[in-house]
C-alpha cells in the first residue's frame, strides 16, 4: 500500500495524500489558497476522492465564491448589494473553470436559495437548469 506524501500513514485511496490530509488541506489551509494557488484548489475540487472529505458541498461552495472575490481584485465593492453587473462578470471569469466542479445536486434546496441563488448570474445557463432538475 501507498504512504501519504504528507503524513506517511497508509494512504487509503487519494493521489498523493491521505483523506484526511486533504480535508485538513481544504480546511486550514484555504487562506493560503486565496493569496494565489488557483492550482491546489482546482485539483482538490477536481479530486473525485472529494466525495470523502465530508465537508458539505455548500461550504465548497462558499469557500469558492470568498476565494473568487479575493482573486477578483476588480471587485473593490465590499458589499454585494452594492455590486454592479460588471463585478459578477469578473468573477464569473475568475470561476470559469470551477463552477464546473461543483456539485449543486448535493446542495439542499434552502442553501441554495439563499448563498447559490444570489451568484446565479455567474453559473453557465446549462449547469443552472440541469441543477434545477435536482432541487
Ligand atoms: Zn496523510
Amino acid at each position: 500500500m501507498n504512504l501519504c506524501e504528507k503524513c506517511n500513514q497508509p494512504n487509503t485511496g487519494l493521489d498523493f495524500w491521505c483523506q484526511s490530509c486533504y480535508a485538513k488541506c481544504f480546511q486550514q489551509d484555504f487562506k493560503n489558497w486565496a493569496s494565489g494557488n488557483s492550482d491546489m484548489f482546482y485539483e482538490l475540487l477536481k479530486n473525485n476522492g472529494r466525495v470523502d472529505l465530508q465537508i458539505k458541498e455548500i461550504v465548497v461552495w462558499d469557500y469558492l465564491i470568498q476565494w473568487g472575490i479575493e482573486q477578483s481584485q476588480k471587485i473593490s465593492v465590499k458589499s454585494r448589494s452594492e455590486w454592479h453587473n460588471n463585478n459578477y462578470e469578473v468573477l464569473k471569469e475568475t470561476l470559469r473553470l470551477f463552477i464546473p466542479l461543483i456539485r449543486f445536486s448535493a446542495i439542499n434546496m434552502t442553501d441554495f436559495i439563499e448563498r447559490v441563488c444570489p451568484y446565479k448570474t455567474i453559473i453557465p445557463n446549462n449547469i443552472y437548469v440541469e441543477t434545477l432538475k435536482f432541487i
